[in-house]
């Protein structure tokens, strides 16, 4: 028996509870509360119900990205306390397929060591994600388990891609700086004026580039330190996005300079490959 709060469920839903309050709210005790939980948490807790399809079109691709990269596609995740997960069914197949050979593209853009030395031992694409602060998620990095999940949907391939970088990043992100990932007073420090990170997520927008305020790639970014790392890193891979953040740095936004720096920096941990040649070839 262990004691109550050591059990992989209570850390995972103590974890929510801190990890998605209001980022005005964080203190020095929570982040010392929360690098314990880091700590803590289990690698086991979620596993996947359904790794094939029992489709050879799918299932080779899934076969082909496990070998690649040593990351298990799944097509069903077992259960995940706090998440309303949509299951993929025979229907959605197609949609899967489509969502998987975007993966494989996107990740052939990296030299296969980045994803390799990052640990991610999953990713999942559920037909919607119900997250535990209410409402749905176009994607979502639980990081500390080293999987990632996008959302199901074909229909907006650019976002898809976004959306798939982003979370990736969430995990290199955890992967690099620990515990510190989320609150990250360097990161702090780049924005023009003391700044206090929160949303309304219902009403922002990601994989745009619309700044709110100098320093900001769009309203997403303002919501958390975390989200504002990972909309600078994601959109370096979508045109004109890419493009458009060029245009802020050239134009004085020393804010962005740095932020992409850092973001540049945290990748190039994984990979020698990731240089500047890299960036400018994407
Ligand atoms: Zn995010």
């Amino acid at each position: 028996m262990r004691p109550v709060f050591m059990h992989p469920v209570f850390l995972l839903i103590t974890w929510f509870i801190l990890s998605c309050r209001p980022d005005y709210t964080k203190s020095q005790s929570d982040a010392a509360i929360q690098s314990l939980l880091f700590a803590g948490l289990s690698s086991n807790v979620v596993t996947c119900a359904q790794p094939y399809t029992g489709q050879a079109s799918v299932d080779t691709i899934i076969d082909q990205i496990k070998s690649t990269y040593g990351v298990q596609p799944c097509v069903n995740l077992g259960p995940l306390p706090l998440f309303t997960l949509g299951t993929v069914t025979s229907s959605d197949y197609a949609n899967l397929q489509t969502a998987l050979t975007t993966l494989q593209t996107e990740f052939a853009r990296y030299p296969i060591e980045l994803v390799l030395r990052s640990r991610l031992r999953m990713i999942s694409f559920p037909t919607s994600i119900g997250v535990p602060y209410g409402g749905t998620a176009g994607g979502f990095a639980p990081t500390e388990l080293d999987f990632i999940m996008v959302r199901l949907q074909v229909s907006n391939i650019p976002f898809l891609k976004a959306t798939i970088h982003h979370e990736f990043f969430h995990h290199l992100d955890e992967e690099k700086n620990g515990p510190r990932y989320y609150t990250d007073p360097t990161w702090r420090s780049y924005n023009y004026t003391y700044y206090s990170y929160g949303c309304n997520r219902s009403n922002t927008s990601a994989g745009v580039i619309s700044p709110p305020a100098a320093g900001f790639l769009n309203t997403y970014s303002t919501c958390e330190v975390v989200e504002d790392k990972a909309e600078v890193y994601s959109n370096q891979f979508i045109l004109p996005n890419k493009t458009q953040i060029q245009t802020l740095i050239a134009n004085g936004d020393t804010a962005v300079a740095q932020k992409l720096d850092y973001v540049q920096r945290v990748a190039a941990n994984f990979s020698s490959s990731i240089n500047q040649t890299f960036w400018n070839n994407l």
